[in-house]
């Protein structure tokens, strides 16, 4: 039988009466024939309530204590949802992420999966049974127990897959695959029944909440096919790119078409002046385990984006920056980020141009703007994003009929 990994977010199983229907849907693949792995996220918003709650207790929460925490969200998703199949009538075993042998480096709160070693998984599926898998959880060597970053759920599921060599994995959410742009902020958007892993891996780089970007990298590096699906429609049929988004290898669209607008809210900007050496703040960076983006370099100014995503000590970051390069580090707190993605859009120049003569003649002027040979990306007041977001839309893609295959 083929084994099929299936990943369940957070808002799919925000409460038991979900929760059952995910159980009924993993009971449907389970009658098609499959052997079933469930990776599942926690119920809800429980990470950002666990996560408030350290806050109350320490601004600075220590990142492994964290992770003891975080962890126990998945925790509870995982038991509950094996006892809801269990309900049904299915053979159904739970495992956190070290029991299923995801095994990560030891940086605590964005760790890193470094080889998965599924024994258990193994043995419980030739049992016969469906094994539900926390997602978002490993251990490292030291048998510490550590998180994989926000989003990490999709990373376990695709890791697991290729580790047990799945047919494909399908990740489960509240919407019905990867859209052009979040269908939340752009009435227009729509879905994309194709892409490839680099498209896909820009788009969750930039802020497409989606998909997680390292989960796309494994599949990636594996040769994975994910199907980005939602939680309440069918199972994959003979096309699933007909009610669904597929990510794997495909051959190339035509080069310079923008696929996505996507945008990061909560990031802030680091400027260093010319006076300081730049090496020297990326080193107090590193040593605080703070990973950035988008690094500019140039006349002896630095310019980085820092996500706020996987950022739990922001206080004494801020706080070190100051001791150590007093008025020469500016953090900027009031841009977002907004990007565009396809392959080879920076052929030549007339997106930039484009994307940043709508932005201004909108009276949204970019404070800076970056490309890559996937991507441009604008810094925008923060404020303004969601109507950039829709700006470019309308600029790129609406006016760019017919649809992206
Ligand atoms: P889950 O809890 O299932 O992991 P997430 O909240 O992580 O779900 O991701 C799904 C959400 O991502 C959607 O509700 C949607 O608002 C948002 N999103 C952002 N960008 C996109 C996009 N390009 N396509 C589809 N959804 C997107
Ligand atoms: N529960 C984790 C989070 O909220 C992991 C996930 O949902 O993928 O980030
Ligand atoms: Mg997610």
């Amino acid at each position: 039988m083929a084994i099929v990994v299936q990943k369940y977010g957070g808002s799919s199983v925000a409460d038991v009466t979900r929760m059952k229907k995910v159980a009924e849907r993993v009971m449907k693949t389970r009658a098609a024939g499959h052997d079933v792995v469930v990776v599942v996220s926690a119920m809800g918003d429980t990470t950002d309530d666990l996560l408030a709650l350290a806050k109350q207790v320490s601004p600075n929460p220590d990142r492994r204590e964290l992770d003891m925490l975080l962890t126990a969200g998945e925790r509870i998703a995982m038991a509950l949802l094996s006892m809801a199949i269990r309900e049904l009538g299915g053979d159904a075993i739970s495992f956190t992420g070290s029991q299923s042998g995801i095994i990560t480096n030891d940086r605590h709160v964005d760790a890193r999966i470094v080889e998965v070693r599924p024994f258990r998984v193994e043995d419980e599926l030739a049992r016969g049974k469906i094994v539900v898998v926390a997602g978002y959880q490993g251990v490292s060597y030291r048998r510490e127990v550590t998180t994989l970053g926000r989003g990490g759920s999709d990373t376990t599921a695709v890791a697991m897959a290729a580790a047990l060599g799945a047919e494909y994995c399908e990740i489960c959410s509240d919407v019905d695959g990867v859209y052009t742009a979040d269908p939340r902020v752009v009435s227009g958007a729509r879905r994309i029944g194709t892409l490839s892993y680099e498209e896909t891996q820009e788009l969750a780089e930039s802020g497409a909440k989606v998909l997680n970007a390292q989960a796309v990298e494994f599949a990636k590096e594996k040769g994975i096919a994910i199907y980005a699906r939602a939680t309440a429609g069918p199972l994959p049929g003979a096309d699933p790119s007909a009610d669904g988004t597929v990510v794997r290898r495909h051959p190339p669209r035509m080069p310079g078409t923008v696929v996505g607008v996507a945008s990061e809210r909560d990031v802030i900007v680091l400027h260093a002046d010319k006076d300081i050496l730049g090496l020297d703040i990326l080193a107090l960076l590193d040593e605080h385990r703070i990973a950035g983006k988008q690094l500019h370099q140039a006349g002896g100014r630095l310019t980085l984006v820092i996500s706020r995503e996987n950022l739990h000590e922001e206080a004494r970051l801020r706080d070190a920056l100051v001791a150590r390069f007093g008025n020469a580090v500016r953090i900027d707190d009031q841009l977002g980020a907004l990007s565009v993605v396809g392959a080879g859009i920076n052929a030549s120049f007339e997106n930039v141009r484009r994307g940043s003569e709508a932005l201004t003649a909108a009276s949204i002027p970019p404070a800076g703007v970056s490309t890559s040979s996937f991507r441009i990306t604008w810094t925008i007041d923060r404020s303004r994003l969601d109507d950039a977001v829709r700006l470019l839309h309308r600029t790129f893609i609406e006016s760019q009929r017919p649809a992206v295959p």
